[in-house]
């Protein structure tokens, strides 16, 4: 038995004890509820632990699957590292579910939560500020002071503590401990320093709590033997699992952008002024830096979205502005000279000259790179422009990194499988050897959710579609009165829909970019019938339990577009392997989209509601039966008649 586990409670206690009927848990936890899945999944997440596997489970909502991979984790008596999706479930995790397992089951349990380094705050910065002329306005000075004040008081030095500070406030990112700005062990606060007490949290811990975007930035660091985030460990577990194939591929490709240099040329500036280095031609080497960076952007155009840019498009643009690219490559190298010839360095400036050579090189490679397996492309979002080189196909690495590494990796979430099987997802994640399992629903679906698929309605693909889509929106809402999300696949269409139905109907819609996320999740829960109007990012990690959120429409099958760049090189390389790109990639990517924009709805056993699909390929395609083969078994119907009664009997 390890230390972690009560005297009590020695390896002999099996899971059945714990997580059965009237088992430790019913006893210890005033909530709990047997559940079939959550019994079978902990057996699988001791058995993988016990006999070094991987693991993969889909465990839909309601299944309990935080405690079923936590206890068998926390028994190993191995280090191990929880992965999730995001912050907030972090902060569930660290916040809730280990408290409890510490109260009752494993005392002696130490637990780190790790988040990126920008979430903490760099006390080097801080002292360095006090008393110098450089915050902006009335609010920064306020802020400032209260920041003082909490870096004596804090143990942790995380924002997430500070609640009076704006999310986009750009005073954090000056005080912030990004690695760019760091001295580490040079640094005078190095001992007293957040980050190395997060480290030294973590290689004490038993559990290391982590989100994807931290874990595969690690793991990507690993691979160049250059140092890593988080202490040696034996096993992960990745919660929300289907996300790890897009983070992946963005800590394992290359990618710079236009704000990298706004950045850098900033914290040069402040830099200059917090050190009192009087260096006239460095200061103007940096401002002429900054203005090259902006030229040379701007000619990649105001066009909004991801565009390709293969290796004859990137040879056109180089040749076409060849003297703004070299005048930008120019003025780089002109600030590390400047910044070299310095009389005296201090590490900052150290660490500046690195980030500009660094950043140089990116650029450089982004531009005239033909290495092969990657996609190249740039995007234009808001002011920025973003150059990034992903990988067309990560199964490769994370075979070698992840999967060959470490002995025991479980996956789960509540979308993993596509028609009962996990093929697809293996194929992508480069994961072989596995034992696998899709637990039985928690949830009565056929009674909880009526899916209505509309007879009527002409092919996505027709013109009128859009038209006769809003009359049917109108009619879902009129019928669940509100409380409804409308997801759509673009946001053309998302805008073009909330622009036919605002007239229409008297509940309040809220749309999807006329406020930050969180404050319009915040809004649909308080507000009476409320309907919103999203895209991609409110299909998953929402969660609106009970009679607010009633109804969820979506407009057409989630497939990719086809245009994105990355959608275009796998289906590309795919073909050119010979496979069957649609089959094997485009309809599972939409089959898991549409389990997650569905999963909205049902959260609870007390939850009813209605799903509507408005695009009827799903009926009249062949591929449509790998659809209804992979969504709990609804009831169905065609007919708003039907729709109607079920909510009269809600
Ligand atoms: S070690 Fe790095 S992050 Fe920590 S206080 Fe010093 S400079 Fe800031």
């Amino acid at each position: 038995m390890t230390k972690r586990a009560k005297d009590s409670e020695a390896k002999d206690i099996s899971m059945a004890d714990i997580f059965g009927d009237g088992g430790l848990l019913a006893k210890r936890h005033q909530t709990f509820e047997f559940r079939r899945g959550q019994l079978e999944m902990a057996e699988i997440v001791e058995e993988a632990f016990a006999k070094h596997q991987h693991a993969l489970i889909e465990a839909g909502t309601g299944t309990g699957k935080t405690l079923a991979y936590l206890l068998p984790a926390i028994r190993s008596g191995r280090r191990v590292v929880i992965s999730t999706a995001t912050k907030s479930l972090q902060e569930q995790l660290y916040h809730k579910d280990i408290p409890f397992l510490q109260k009752h089951f494993a005392p002696d349990l130490k637990v780190a939560l790790m988040k990126g380094r920008n979430n903490f705050l760099c006390r080097h910065k801080v002292h360095l500020m006090a008393g110098q002329p450089v915050l902006k306005g009335i609010d920064e000075v306020d802020w400032f002071a209260q920041i003082r004040d909490w870096e004596k008081l804090t143990e942790t030095g995380d924002r997430a503590e500070l609640n009076f500070l704006p999310d986009d406030a750009d005073l954090w990112h000056r005080l912030d401990a990004r690695s760019d700005t760091c001295t580490g062990q040079k640094c005078d606060e190095f001992q007293n320093c957040f980050i190395t007490s997060m480290h030294q949290r973590a290689q004490d811990a038993d559990v290391i709590i982590v989100n994807h975007h931290l874990f595969f930035a690690d793991l990507a660091i690993r691979q160049d033997d250059f140092g890593a985030i988080l202490p040696e460990y034996s096993a992960v577990i990745f919660d929300e699992a289907h996300e790890i194939e897009d983070v992946a591929s963005d800590y394992f490709g290359r990618g710079v952008s236009s704000y990298k240099f706004d950045e850098l040329s900033r914290d040069a500036e402040q830099t200059l002024k917090l050190l009192s280095i009087d260096a006239p031609t460095l200061r103007k080497a940096i401002t002429r830096m900054r203005e090259r960076s902006h030229s040379f952007f701007e000619f990649f155009g105001s066009r909004e979205g991801r565009h390709p840019f293969e290796p004859a498009e990137r040879a056109t643009f180089v040749e076409q502005h060849r003297e703004p690219y070299e005048d930008f490559t120019t003025a780089l190298k002109r600030v590390e000279a400047e910044m070299a010839a310095l009389p005296a360095k201090p590490e900052e400036i150290v660490g500046l000259a690195r980030r500009t050579m660094e950043a140089r090189r990116e650029l450089t490679f982004l531009l005239e790179s033909d290495e092969k397996n990657y996609v190249y492309w740039f995007e234009r979002r808001g002011r920025g422009v973003f150059l990034a080189a992903t990988p067309i196909d990560v199964s490769t690495i994370l075979r070698e990194k992840l999967f060959d590494q470490f002995d025991t990796a479980v996956l789960t979430s509540a979308t993993l499988a596509v028609a009962g099987h996990f093929d697809y997802l293996k194929h992508r994640l480069g994961l072989d050897m596995v034992r696998e399992r899709v637990l039985p629903q928690e949830f009565d679906f056929r009674e909880q959710a009526i899916l209505y698929i509309p007879e009527r309605l002409p092919d996505v693909r027709d013109a009128s579609f859009p038209a006769r889509a809003a009359e049917e929106i109108v009619e879902l809402l009129e019928i669940t009165e509100g409380r409804a999300f409308c997801l759509f696949t673009s946001y053309v269409q998302m805008r073009d829909a909330f622009e036919r139905v605002k007239s229409k109907v008297d509940f309040p819609l809220l749309l999807q970019g006329t406020a930050p996320r969180s404050v319009l999740l915040d809004r649909f829960k308080t507000t009476p019938n409320a309907v919103l109007f999203a895209t991609a990012s409110f299909w998953q990690g929402v969660d609106v339990p009970g009679a607010q959120l009633s109804c969820v429409i979506i407009d057409r099958l989630p497939f990719a577009v086809p245009s994105d760049p990355i959608v275009a090189a796998r289906v590309r390389a795919l073909k050119e392997d010979g496979r069957d790109a649609f089959a094997e990639y485009q309809v599972p990517e939409a089959v898991l989209a549409l389990k997650q924009g569905f999963g909205r709805l049902i959260r609870s056993r007390s939850d009813r509601g209605v799903l509507a699909i408005l695009d009827n390929r799903i009926r009249r395609m062949r591929y449509g039966r790998i659809f209804f083969e992979s969504l709990p078994d609804y009831t169905t119907t065609g007919d708003l008649a039907d729709v109607e009664r079920f909510m009269q009997n809600s």
